[in-house]
């Protein structure tokens, strides 16, 4: 006999409900509990309260409430709290009951200009730091490489600086009041990277982002950058600046960061030849890293108008003479010494220029050609040297896909947008993301140091299996493929095959 459903009655009590009952045992969200400390957060934000009047949502809760909101990447803070009470694991994991009162949305924005991104970077570095003590670091190789994110600032917000009409604005006076509250709060820290981005233009919402254009589109950006471990992708460093840094400047911090979060040294830094600068070729020399970064000049004298001009790697130096020899046979002398930027000029003979059929392709300077030598241009050679390696190019090629896999998982998070405005606030999503993707890997691997040796062991041992097979194999068609025509033979052989 077929039976009716009984009309949706509300009970006014459940008795016996447990909701850690009601949560599966292999929920990401119990592992998460079980594998993270949030209690660390207590004596990180203390003096950030007063002792007297209402007492505050517990900071823990918070530090949970924020990475829900990203780990789900919900919209808004207010869909978070409107959502709650309809999610019975996000209710388990902040330690609510059914019937707990939840807190306006609004706790979120007071924590975090309460907290500062100061606290959110101490979480982001003690995940790293389990990630380390976990067997997941190895900390002798990093990939480094930067990403651009879109910030919560529409274009019609952008103002010229030097335009009359700007002191017309509400919101260009309401800005500026603002920047000057800041420098003033600012004042004798030193920091210069607050405040306006471009030298002219500027948002009035947003005024830290930077107005950067790509793919022919100019909109307003930040720039996030990143350094991933070569052994399990763990993100070691995390850094996030307006869209128009250039990210070769990023490099030494980046390394530096990734040192401090994991107490190794770093041997070999990856990067694209974004970051094949003589700055960074001669900071990693001084560390005794290798950089397999591709030579940034070599990149640009093959492309646009410069291809077409001989390139510096045509002359020839002799240290003897001191002097270089150019494609047609003539001697470049020193010319000047630069200080500043720590280089000479030699140059040719004008008059040897100017009669040479080479010139068209050689300079377009009518005195003649001049070339350019670092005083530590032995230093600089050997490291583009090690550039241009077998095992370099191999790395710069498992690069590509290293860093495009970890920027690519956190826009599932949100990193393609900013939630929030302000490089701090940006700054805290930043970590929050990376810290989420380290935490994916921790619960992928485990936590116990043997567990992670046990599967790198097995990674190792199935990766020579794996070209061991593919030895074996290439045998084998090769012996196929080179059987013998007499009958006789050929049947021993397949027979044997
Ligand atoms: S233009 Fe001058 S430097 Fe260039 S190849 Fe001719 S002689 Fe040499």
């Amino acid at each position: 006999m077929m039976s009716y459903e009984d009309p949706p009655q509300s009970k006014l009590f459940y008795m016996g409900i447990n909701i850690d009952k009601r949560i599966r045992k292999n929920h990401p969200l119990r592992k998460i509990e079980e594998l993270i400390d949030f209690d660390f957060i207590y004596n990180e934000v203390r003096d950030k309260y007063g002792y007297n009047g209402n007492e505050s949502i517990p900071p823990p809760v918070i530090l949970k409430l924020m990475l829900l909101l990203v780990l789900y990447n919900v919209r808004s803070e207010r869909e978070l709290m409107d959502t709650l009470s309809e999610r019975l694991d996000w209710l388990w994991f902040l330690g609510f009951d059914l019937d707990t009162e939840i807190p306006n949305h609004s706790v979120l924005s007071k924590a975090r200009r309460r907290w500062g991104e100061e606290a959110f970077r101490s979480f982001y570095e003690r995940v790293v730091w389990q990630c380390v003590e976990s067997g997941l670091v190895d900390g002798r190789k990093i990939f480094v490489d930067s990403s651009l994110i879109q910030a919560d600032a529409s274009n019609n917000s952008v103002v010229d600086r030097q335009s009359l009409k700007r002191y017309l604005s509400e919101s260009y006076k309401e800005l500026e009041k603002r920047l000057e509250e800041e420098r003033e709060d600012e004042e004798g820290d030193n920091d210069d990277e607050g405040g306006g981005v471009n030298s002219r233009y500027i948002s009035t919402t947003d005024p830290d982002a930077a107005i950067v254009r790509t793919s022919g589109k100019a909109k307003l950006r930040y720039e996030t950058h990143r350094a991933v471990d070569s052994a399990y992708e763990v993100i070691t460093a995390a850094e996030v600046t307006p869209g128009d840094v250039n990210e070769a400047h990023m490099m030494v911090g980046l390394i530096d960061s990734h040192q401090q979060n994991t107490e190794t040294s770093v041997e070999t830094v990856v990067a694209d030849s974004k970051y094949g600068t003589i700055s960074n070729y001669l900071s990693c020399f001084d560390r005794g890293i290798k950089a397999h970064v591709p030579d940034l000049k070599d990149v640009q004298s093959k492309s646009g108008l410069r291809g077409k001009i001989f390139s510096d790697y045509m002359f020839n130096y002799d240290s003897e003479t001191d002097t270089y020899t150019c494609p047609r046979g003539k001697k470049l002398r020193r010319k000047s010494l630069h200080i500043n930027r720590e280089s000479v000029d030699y140059a040719a003979l004008r008059s040897d220029c100017r009669v040479c059929e080479l010139m068209p392709r050689c300079t377009k300077n009518k005195a003649g050609r001049t070339i350019k030598r670092h005083l530590r241009q032995e230093e600089l050679d050997y490291m583009r040297a090690l550039a241009g390696t077998a095992v370099s190019k191999n790395d710069i090629k498992t690069r590509q896909h290293l860093m495009e896999r970890s920027f690519a998982r956190a826009k599932r998070y949100g990193d393609d947008r900013a939630r929030w405005r302000g490089l701090w606030r940006v700054r805290i999503q930043e970590y929050l993301i990376a810290s989420i993707q380290n935490i994916q890997i921790l619960l992928k691997y485990g936590t116990d140091p043997r567990i992670a040796l046990a599967v790198k062991r097995v990674r190792e041992e199935f990766n020579g299996k794996l070209k061991s097979l593919f030895k074996s194999s290439n045998q084998y068609l090769l012996g196929f493929f080179q059987l013998p025509k007499s009958g006789f033979e050929r049947d021993l052989l397949v027979r044997t095959i």
